[in-house]
């Protein structure tokens, strides 16, 4: 079979190129993204494999199917970008579920801790041989509350790991799952008390903006919001607003609203004219990272073996784990 690699950056080919010879699959590596545009790139194709924010929209599921594509390798956990009614009875999509939930928690806990401690500023100012201290204090965590929401496969990784420097855990979720261990509150309670709160729901219709200008005012004024999950589960006009009112010990952002167009791409010679995007920045409490909490070796190589067992799974008939379809 052959597969239409999508958005690829180097390290991408690392481990898909160690596994492949051992498929038998002919890939193609392009450097654009998917969209309607560049969908015809995979004519003759008989699968796309897509990263997190290839956009597979309407249009472009009828451009791949006109041109005989039938499969969708989503090589991520999210398929938020993925029209799934527009797929139906024509491509199927399968995706990667779990390729390191660790890794993403493990990132959480450290932004949190950067966030908190200032370590990212004290790295600035000790490049320049600034070493004064002052400004960079930051609280003990141990015996603080970190709310949790979304308590899935890297919510609860993200409890274990918070309980591992000594947090209080509370999560919320829209179903609970009880054998967790995890204390679960309502949603305002979490929001109340928690002196960090992290996020790990998928981006929905329901969690769309789920910290927005109502919730920001129920959180303590010192409270630390940390995102490693999908940027639009934060209304960043608010935040925004929130943040120049002195709202926030701090906000760590893995993730964010808009950034398709900047986000796995250098644009250091580069205008911006993301004005939010230049406003959180410049906030001396604010860490932006690119999309980068999944980014480990061991995730790498686990993204590469599911996506071309999956396609494998595809071609044999077998049953479709990872398939996922529009409810
Ligand atoms: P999962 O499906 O195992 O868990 C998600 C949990 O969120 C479930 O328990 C679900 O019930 C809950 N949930 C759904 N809607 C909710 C809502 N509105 N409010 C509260 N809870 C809700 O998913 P996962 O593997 O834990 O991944 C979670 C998310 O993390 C993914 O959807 C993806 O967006 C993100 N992610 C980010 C990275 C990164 O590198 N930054 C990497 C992988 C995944």
């Amino acid at each position: 079979m052959k597969i239409a690699f999508y958005d690829t950056k180097d390290y991408d080919k690392i481990w898909f190129e160690k596994y492949l010879p051992e498929f038998g699959y002919e890939v193609s590596f392009f450097e654009s993204r998917l969209n309607e545009k560049t969908a015809v790139l995979a004519a003759g194709y008989d699968a796309v494999c897509l990263f997190v924010n290839d956009d597979l929209n309407k249009e472009a599921v009828d451009v791949l199917y006109k041109n005989g594509v039938r499969v969708v390798l989503m090589r991520c956990a999210g398929y938020d970008k993925v029209d799934l009614k527009a797929c139906e009875g024509k491509l199927t999509v399968l995706r990667v579920p779990s390729y390191s939930p660790t890794a993403v928690a493990e990132y959480t806990l450290a932004m949190a801790l950067s966030i908190n401690r200032k370590t990212h500023r004290a790295y600035v100012r000790t490049r320049d041989f600034n070493f004064k201290i002052n400004n960079l204090m930051g609280t003990t965590i141990k015996g603080k509350r970190v709310g949790i929401i979304g308590t899935g496969k890297i919510g609860k990784e993200a409890a274990r790991v918070f309980g591992g420097v000594g947090m209080e855990v509370v999560g919320y979720d829209m179903y609970p799952d009880e054998k967790s261990g995890i204390k679960y509150v309502s949603l305002d309670e979490l929001f109340e008390t928690s002196d960090i709160i992290s996020l790990h729901c998928p981006l929905t219709k329901e969690s769309k903006h789920i910290i927005d200008k109502d919730s920001i005012a129920k959180m303590k004024n010192d409270a630390i919001l940390v995102n490693t999950s999908r940027g639009a589960l934060i209304d960043t006009k608010a935040l925004i607003d929130a943040l120049l009112e002195k709202k926030f010990r701090g906000v760590a952002l893995d993730v964010y609203e808009e950034e398709d167009e900047y986000f796995f791409e250098d644009k250091s010679d580069e205008i911006i004219d993301d004005e939010e995007l230049i406003r959180l920045m410049s906030f001396p409490n604010v860490l932006v990272t690119s999309h980068q909490a999944f980014f480990t070796d061991e995730s790498l190589q686990a993204i590469a073996e599911v996506t071309l067992n999956n396609l494998r799974a595809y071609e044999k008939g077998l049953p479709l784990e990872n398939e996922v379809k529009h409810k």
